[in-house]
């Protein structure tokens, strides 16, 4: 057997170089053969592989669901109407604060509209805990509120605020709540992984507010909007063919521009028919509870159920960048257990769960290397394990599998949209945003060629590209638009 001593390096995404010297044989331990490994891809092939068929079914189911959302509260995908008349004109003016409370971390920015399309902005980043996620509500927002007085305070000692004057400020805030009007929110659920008591069933602008007031935070809550919607906003603002916006980080969301005649749940506040309003779709949520659409795996139902959210966003757990590693980690371990890999080595690292981020996939497909020496470095330096090239190109191509149907997801969710508001023929643009879609690599064009494989050649007029950043710019844009409309006393009440 030939030696596999060598030596290289590999950079990880902490910025650390690693370099391997290898000392041991791996080929020493007991590894699967390279015949053995493909039998097994073929398997996963199967299970993880969807055809254009099984796609365009997914998007008539889809396309129900949207339609059924619409009609009535309280529906799978709740089709959240969000109080955002219409597009921006892209000559919105103005200083704003805007907060995200995203699934990773909070988010405040000072943005400066200056019309034409144009904006400056000024941000701080505060990382939350997991802990922070499961704490009470109030203690939550406590931290949001801590969080904007330093950053107003810091930007009042640079100049770039005068002291005493009260901002209006855009709250992100996404996870899926019920509007009555644009500055209230009742959160149905949280989504995501957060758990924090004392906050389902509140209004979140309310908790929001009252932390503001009791840290002095110099702010004014004009509007609350969710990454998604403000994404729509923020994308429509610099590039006006966009008409729909989808996320793709720790979560997965869309939001498109609907026509008021066609919300009929709304049809008794007495909008204009034939205004506009943003909708948020929460379609993480598509196809929760009953599971009949969409194909779920085994590991997929382990996610599921292990989840703190059993049964619910069935969509968003095939998807999000919070669940595709999970994904790929239970193969592993499944695995393990039936002795198929790592047999005579310590696998306790592998077997925690969530320890697989996603970042890894990108980095496994992304691996420009014939000896794959990122996966080298991935499975030894992170999980203490050791791999032959023959299961590396194995991984390698179960992190293709997951993130292909992730892609090919998605694809489905947009189509379901296009298909429904008959965008196809005029095409459009879609506005994408979050690591899953920015740094993934081929994730778009995995979209595309998804999109393509539901509507055939027309597929290519739906095209997506990086949106603008949605929490910040687009949330100052909504505050601003809200803040118009208030003052031309348009549906002032809402
Ligand atoms: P948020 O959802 O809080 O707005 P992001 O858009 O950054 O934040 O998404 C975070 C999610 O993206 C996490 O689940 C993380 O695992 C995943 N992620 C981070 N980096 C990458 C990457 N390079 N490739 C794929 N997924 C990534
Ligand atoms: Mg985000």
């Amino acid at each position: 057997m030939a030696s596999r001593r060598g030596s290289s390096s590999v950079t990880l995404p902490t910025g650390h170089t690693l370099a391997y010297t290898r000392t041991s044989e791996v080929d020493d331990l007991p590894h699967a053969t390279k015949k053995k490994m493909a039998d097994h891809l073929r398997r996963f092939e199967t299970m993880f592989t969807m055809t254009p068929q099984r796609m365009r079914m997914i998007v008539e189911a889809f396309k129900d669901s949207l339609e059924l959302g619409l009609s009535k509260s309280g529906q799978v995908v709740p089709m959240i109407p969000t109080y955002v008349f219409g597009w921006p004109s892209g000559e919105e003016t103005g200083e704003f604060l805007a907060v995200d409370l995203g699934g990773t971390n909070l988010r405040v920015c000072l943005v400066k509209l200056n019309g034409g399309g144009k904006f400056e902005i000024t941000q701080a980043k505060y990382r939350l805990t997991e802990e922070q996620k499961q704490e009470d509500g109030e203690k939550l927002f406590d931290f949001c509120g801590k969080c904007l007085k330093a950053f107003t305070d810091s930007i009042v000692e640079s100049g770039e605020l005068s002291k005493d004057r009260i901002l209006p400020l855009g709250f992100t805030f996404s996870y899926p709540c019920s509007q009555e009007k644009i500055d209230h929110g009742t959160l149905i659920r949280w989504t995501k992984g957060f758990g924090a008591p004392n906050t389902e069933g509140r209004d979140v602008v309310e908790m929001f507010r009252n932390s503001l007031s009791q840290h002095d935070v110099p702010a004014e809550v004009v509007a609350l909007t969710c990454d998604t919607t403000g994404t729509l906003i923020a994308s429509h603002y610099v590039n006006p063919d966009t008409k729909i916006a989808c996320i793709f980080g720790t979560g997965c969301n869309a939001a498109y521009m609907e026509r008021v005649r066609d919300i009929p749940k709304i049809a008794h506040l007495g909008i204009d028919p034939e205004a506009e309003m943003a909708i948020n779709c929460e379609w993480g949520a598509f196809d929760s509870f009953e599971h009949e659409h969409l194909p779920r795996t085994k590991y997929d139902i382990t996610i599921d159920e292990t989840s703190n959210k059993p049964g619910e966003q069935a969509f968003e757990k095939l998807i999000s960048g919070r669940y595709l590693g999970e994904i790929l980690r239970l193969i592993i371990c499944e695995l393990i257990d039936e002795g198929v890999v790592f047999l005579g080595q310590n696998t306790y690292k592998i077997e925690i769960p969530y320890s697989f981020d996603t970042a890894f996939l990108s980095l496994m497909e992304s691996d420009p290397t014939d000896e794959l020496l990122m996966v080298i470095g991935i499975f030894s330096h992170f999980f203490a394990l050791e791999t032959t090239l023959a299961e590396r190109q194995f991984f390698r191509a179960l992190a293709r599998l997951v993130g292909r149907r992730a892609a090919r997801l998605s694809a489905c969710g947009i189509a379901a949209i296009v298909s429904k508001m008959g965008y196809l023929e005029e095409g459009c643009s879609v506005g994408a945003d979050g690591s899953l879609y920015n740094k993934y690599p081929g994730f778009a064009d995995r979209i595309h060629e998804g999109l393509q494989d539901i509507f055939g050649e027309k597929g290519r007029n739906i095209v997506t590209h990086h949106a603008e950043d949605g929490s910040g710019i687009g949330s100052a844009i909504v505050a601003a638009m809200t803040k118009l409309r208030k003052d031309q006393g348009l549906y002032s009440n809402l």
